[in-house]
This record gives structure tokens, sequence and C-alpha cells, in this order.
């Protein structure tokens, strides 16, 4: 059972329930800042049945909503039926409505002057946010892993000079306040979808997270994993389908774009796809980012450089910022046939 308190309940409030919850024999378990969930574990004594009476407890002044049964992901499920979250990301640039946001760049920041070029080209293209990497979570760990703060300096400068929003991806908890600082958007890979404490220390920050699926995670594990953000009062979470592992070696993971679908059924939050890690062949991208805007998706990252062959990670999945721009523009097609819209300077 979850306990959904009001924003506006106070300490003694909050007690009250908790103390009423634990003295009839159950586990409490408390989350969040702002708004305060109380998930509820065990049975209740004999005769100690009535406190958890649903109706008992919503009529309890600070209450806001309470939920029986196993609802694994209440915030990040609660709006479904009703509306889907449109998320700020910065600078005006919206997420979950009607325009469709591309998020393209380096899979590593390299250098200045590679990032201040591919910045223009995404800029260019369309694009309305410079994805790239500081903190690369690389399989050997003899290979790049990242310029780190300097790399995060670079990110902001390049994206700064052409009007461009950041995401870049977070591993550890200490990189959080650093990231924080200079990225708009705080991204999850696939490998740390599962890093419950590094979730939890998102949920305490005020910049949206990305958050991708991890390898092997079902949908409800993935939702799960966002609600451990929301929980802990971070409401602006984006999901990104980036491809799942199965047995098929002719493409590096299966992008699931049913998940797409999927997710929209059972959740409010945007989501998004990653034709680059999901396919990891560069000649798949453009096919796969059209085919997920047309399955519903809010909007892509996209690996671009102006030298793809020369990046210094995943060059193989790595299109050109010229090939970006026909991406954008197919994927614009598209999006006006769903009477949705991409560029980033038509609103
Ligand atoms: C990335 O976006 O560069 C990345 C490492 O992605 P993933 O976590 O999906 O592998
Ligand atoms: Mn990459």
């Amino acid at each position: 059972m979850l306990v959904v308190m009001e924003p506006t309940a106070n300490e003694s409030e909050i007690a009250r329930i908790v103390i009423r919850l634990t003295d009839a024999g159950c586990h409490v378990s408390r989350m969040g800042m702002d708004q305060v969930v109380l998930g509820v574990e065990g049975s209740p004594r004999a005769g100690a049945e009535d406190a958890l009476d649903a109706e008992a407890l919503l009529a309890l002044p600070g209450v806001a909503d309470v939920t029986v049964g196993g609802e694994e992901y209440r915030l990040a499920g609660e709006r479904v039926a009703k509306e889907r979250a449109l998320v700020e990301l910065g600078r005006g640039l919206t997420i979950g409505g009607e325009r469709l946001v591309v998020m393209a760049g380096p899979c590593s920041i390299e250098d200045e002057e590679s990032l201040y070029a591919i910045a223009a080209g995404v800029a260019d293209a369309g694009a309305g946010v410079l994805r790239a990497g500081a903190y690369k979570p690389r399989t050997s760990p003899y290979r790049f892993q990242g310029l780190g703060e300097e790399g995060l300096y670079l990110l902001r400068k390049a994206a700064d000079a052409y009007g461009l929003l950041t995401v870049s991806e977070v591993m550890e908890l200490d990189q959080i306040p650093l990231a924080a600082h200079y990225c708009d958007i705080l991204q999850v890979g696939a490998r740390n979808m599962y890093n419950y404490p590094l979730l939890r220390e998102l949920g305490r920050c005020h910049r949206p997270v990305l958050l991708k699926r991890g390898l092997s995670a079902t949908i409800g594990e993935w939702l799960s994993a966002a609600e451990y953000i929301m929980a802990c009062g971070n409401r602006k979470v984006l999901l990104c389908e980036r491809g799942i592992r199965t047995y098929e070696p002719a493409t590096r993971n299966t992008l699931d774009l049913s998940a797409v679908p999927a997710v929209r059924a059972r959740s409010q939050l945007p989501i998004l796809a990653d034709p680059s890690h999901g396919t990891g062949r560069r000649d798949h991208v453009l096919p796969m980012a059209r085919a997920a805007i047309a399955a519903g998706a809010d909007g892509l990252l996209v690996e671009a450089h102006v030298e793809p062959d020369r990046a210094v990670s995943d060059a193989a999945q790595t299109i050109s910022t010229e090939a970006l721009g026909q991406l954008v523009q197919q994927v614009h097609r598209i999006a006006e046939a769903l009477d949705r819209w991409v560029f980033a300077d038509s609103g």
C-alpha cells in the first residue's frame, strides 16, 4: 500500500500516519521531500486491521491519496489516463507535448575544436539539445573513460555558443553536483538503471533526468527505476529506449520500439528512442529514427559527429552532422502527419 501525502502536509500529520501504521505492525518506508510518499509493507496485527483502512486513512489531514495493491510505480504512472507530462528542459524548451526534441552529438566529449564543430552542425540540423559524455561507461577499463569536469565545461561552452541545451551522463553520486552545474539534463546510462543510490540522489536534484532502459530491464523495472527518482522528489524524468540485449547479433542491441506504445500506455512520462545504441550501426539509425517517431516517441537521442569515422567511441553507430540534418527533416515530415513538429527554431 502507498500513502501519498499532500505537498502541504506538515511533519506532525506525516508522523501521525507513520505511527498509526507502525503501531499496527506494518513497516513504513518514507520517500520524497516536497511531497512525501509512504510505502507500507507487512500485514497488520490481529485486531489492528482498521488502521490500514484506505477510506479512514484518506480522511486524515494531510493525506492526498491511498493506493492499495502492488502498484510499483505510482508516480511514474499516475496521470497516465488523464494527461501526458510536459517536462521543462530549460530555456523554454519542453518535451512531452506536440514538439519533438532531438538530442544529438558525439558519444564522448573529445576536444574543444571538434565539439564546437559538432555543436554548430547539431544546431544547424534543427536539434535543440547537445549530447556528449564526459564520464563514459566503457566495457573495457583500458578504453577512453572521458574528460571529466574539463569535458563538462567544454560542453557548456559549445552548447551556449549555439543556443543549445546539454545532456550528459553521470555514473557516480559525487559527479551529480558538477554535472548539474554544467548540464541542463542528466543522463543515467543503461548500465546504471538499477543503481538505486544514484537514482535516489538524482531524485534530490533539480535537473531533468534522462533515464535509459537497462540492457535487460523489463518495462516494469524501468518504470520502477523512474519511480525512485520521482519518489525522492524529482518529477522531471524522461525515459529513453536504447535497445535491449537479445540473441540477435546482426545489430548491437535490439531497439524495442514496442516499448514506446507500451510505456505510453503505462506512464505519462516522455519517452525518447536512441537508434544509435539501439542498433549499433550507422546505416540503421535513420530508418529506426523514423520508425520511433511514427511509433509515438517524444524525441530522439542520436550520436552524431563531424568526422564520424574518427569518433573516439561508438564510431560505428555515429552519423555525420549532415546526415543528422536529413534525419531531422525526414522525422519532421513524419511528425507532421501526427500533428507534431520538430525544428528547434520553429517556436
Ligand atoms: C551513451 O549514450 O553514450 C551511452 C553510453 O548509452 P547507454 O547507456 O545506452 O549504453
Ligand atoms: Mn555511445
